[in-house]
């Protein structure tokens, strides 16, 4: 791909740890019923990859969040753009996000689905910053740690473009430039 200084995840590499990740999650559920919630945009082809690697009966539904602006930055308030259509009362709930930076996103997002009162609620991230962490999340499931950098592919963009790539990488400096 062009645009791409550096491939930091192939598409090869993406599908196998999808598939141990379905895999650790079809045993961890076994005799549970499973809620998947994906987080717009960026989750949408990590989870529907990872669902059908999930071998349970389950349900999903998908959620977008606003991204928080340099004021909000420190409350980490985030604003819910769609809500999940269903409840989630006495069920298990599995947040699907595609990474998590400073935590700020899904720290609001998981104190607002405990108010709900789930039966559980675990997060399954495909990759995940922890040297760029503000509050303290640690993922149950994570596909990959990387350094920090600002990727794209695979349902991350820059300005809404890249997501349809169907492998990770960093981006060419040009590609600020002309935009
Ligand atoms: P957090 O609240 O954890 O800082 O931010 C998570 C969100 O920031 C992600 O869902 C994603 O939208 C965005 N984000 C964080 N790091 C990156 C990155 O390296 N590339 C892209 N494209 N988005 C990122």
């Amino acid at each position: 791909m062009e645009a791409l200084e550096e491939t930091l995840l192939s598409s090869a590499t993406i599908a196998a740890r999808v598939k141990e990740l379905g895999a650790e999650i079809t045993r961890d559920y076994q005799g549970k019923d499973l809620i998947v919630i994906g987080i717009l945009k960026g989750a949408l082809p990590f989870m529907a990859d990872l669902i059908r690697e999930i071998k349970l009966p389950l349900k999903y539904d998908l959620m977008a969040v606003s991204s928080y602006g340099v004021s909000t930055k420190t409350s980490g308030a985030v604003q819910i753009l769609k809500d999940i259509e269903m409840g989630v009362e006495g069920e298990h709930v599995l947040v699907v996000e595609d990474i998590i930076d400073t935590g700020l996103t899904l720290n609001y997002l998981v104190g607002n689905l405990l108010s709900r009162k789930p039966a559980s609620l675990k997060i399954c991230t495909l990759l995940d910053k922890p040297s760029r962490r503000e509050v303290d999340i640690t993922p149950e499931y994570n596909g990959f740690t990387i350094p920090d950098r600002f990727v794209v592919g695979y349902g991350l963009d820059y300005a809404e473009r890249f997501r349809n790539l169907p492998m990770i990488g960093v981006l060419k400096p040009e590609v600020y430039e002309k935009s």
